[in-house]
């Protein structure tokens, strides 16, 4: 199975002899948007015994259009810490449009997975890629570094089912001296801004700075810690505050700003960021992820924040890969947390009344209930089938009325995920609605502290 040259190999003659021997289609086919196993019955994996305190980080192009897209290789790359859990090795929430599952090469054992949702994804929606307009992006999947040869596999979540289908697979042997052991960018400076625990027990977050140029080196570090201490001060971070070891990392660019193209403006920025993603005039990304893995492998982090240097309004968010905020305007604090919500909760847009740059059916198929924790397609028309159906009381009307209800209580408000109809969502009001001082709901903010806890090695409720 292994190449003696490269110790990479695509795993598609391997996997059909593993798929024999251990059955792993059947597995792949239980796992849909509700959890099929209970998170306690992975307690098997033993982390000292399959991995090393190091991180293997696997960089992909994620290419194709519209219902075909498929992953390759870039390269796989040694990082010095793996600081995420020792504790949750297999995903116990089951969120994302996307999962990476990685298997033992020799007896098919699975150890460790995690879900992950894509910009990829996101573009299929758009008139671009109906077109039929073909594009790639990069992405990257890390997990702890294994002691043995791993299969690598990735999922892809069908739209009209939930289910997740796999869609590629590598055989990576850890041994190989194919695997980079380089280190990009470690001329930038990395600055503590708040301490934690060790990385196996903190979560991690880290703030790339993004559109500073060396003359505005006095204004980034100052904004770092702004920043800091804005999300230190916000529930449910808040009370949680010596859970979280907070990082920057000084990158500079040779410009300072980002681009913004409906103004006929690009800035040669480290990371690339630009406005007008999908030509939508608030959304703000990363065009350059891979260098954003790379400079932010120079600190450990399990969530990731880009600090763009700019005073427009827009920002953005991905389950599990990066977030994106402005530092200058006057709601940035509400796109830091906000799309931090996206980014480490898997939460969704509340909001319905404000449109967006790809298909809304595409996003969320009817008769389909999303993945997401705090929005539902209510398919069940029962209170007993709700997701968050604990913290609804019994004297709540199901769906709620939005005039009557008291602002904190918890119900099932019509109006979600960029719908008016057919999608609901937990309380009148939520950070993942209005960009006013609103908290986040009780729903969302029960479904942050339990990642949090995942981070930290702590119990999770999914
Ligand atoms: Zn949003
Ligand atoms: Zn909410």
């Amino acid at each position: 199975m292994r190449s003696p040259f490269l110790g990479l190999v695509q795993a598609s003659i391997a996997f059909v002899a593993l798929a024999a021997l251990t059955g792993l289609h059947d597995a792949a086919a239980q796992d849909g948007a509700a959890p099929a196993r209970p998170a306690t019955a992975q307690a098997s994996v033993s982390y000292q015994e399959w991995f090393t305190d190091e991180a293997m980080r696997i960089d992909l192009f994620h290419a194709g259009a519209t219902l075909d897209d498929a992953y390759s290789l870039d390269e796989v790359v040694w990082e010095p810490v793996w600081p995420g859990t020792r504790v949750h090795l297999i995903d116990p929430f089951k969120f994302g449009s996307y999962r990476f599952r990685v298997r033992d090469a020799a007896s098919g054992k699975e150890l460790f997975s995690q879900g992950y949702a894509t910009l990829f994804d996101e573009w299929t929606g758009t008139d671009e890629a109906k077109a039929g307009v073909r594009r790639s992006m990069s992405e990257s999947v890390r997990f702890p570094w294994p002691r043995k040869p791993v299969l690598v596999q990735i999922d892809r979540r069908d739209k009209k089912t939930g289910v997740f289908q796999q869609m590629y697979e590598l055989v990576v042997d850890p041994a190989s001296h194919q695997i980079s052991r380089a280190r990009p960018f470690s001329s930038f400076e990395v600055v503590d801004l708040n301490a934690g625990p060790a990385p196996e027990k903190a979560m991690d977050v880290l703030i790339v700075a993004e559109g500073y140029s060396p003359d505005d080196r006095a204004k980034l570090r100052a904004d770092l810690k702004r920043f800091a201490g804005l999300f230190l001060d916000y529930e449910p971070w808040k009370s949680n505050r010596e859970r979280i070891h907070i990082r920057g990392i000084e990158a500079l660019s040779l410009e300072s700003g980002v681009s913004e193209p409906r103004k006929g403006l690009f800035r040669d920025s480290i990371l690339g960021s630009s406005f007008n993603t999908f030509d939508s005039e608030r959304y703000l990304t990363v065009m350059h992820t891979k260098r954003l893995r790379q400079i932010a492998s120079l600190a450990p982090y399990d969530t990731l924040f880009v600090m763009a240097n700019s005073g427009r309004y827009g920002g953005g968010g991905v389950y599990n890969q990066w977030s994106v905020f402005v530092s200058d305007n006057e709601y940035d604090d509400y796109v830091m947390l906000h799309e931090f919500g996206h980014h480490m909760g898997g939460l969704a847009d509340e909001y319905y009344d404000s449109a967006i740059s790809n298909d809304e059916d595409l996003m969320y198929p009817p008769g389909v209930e999303p993945w997401e924790p705090n929005i539902s397609a209510f398919l069940g028309k029962s209170r007993h089938a709700i997701k968050w159906k604990d913290l609804i009381l019994a004297s709540t009307s199901i769906p709620s009325a939005e005039q009557s209800a008291p602002e904190d209580q918890v119900g099932l408000f019509e109006g979600a995920g960029y719908k008016a109809k057919g999608l609901f969502r937990p309380q009148k009001d939520c950070k993942m609605f209005h960009k006013g001082l609103v908290g986040f709901c009780k729903v969302c903010s029960r479904s942050l502290v339990s990642m949090l806890h995942y981070y930290t090695g702590e119990e999770v409720k999914p």
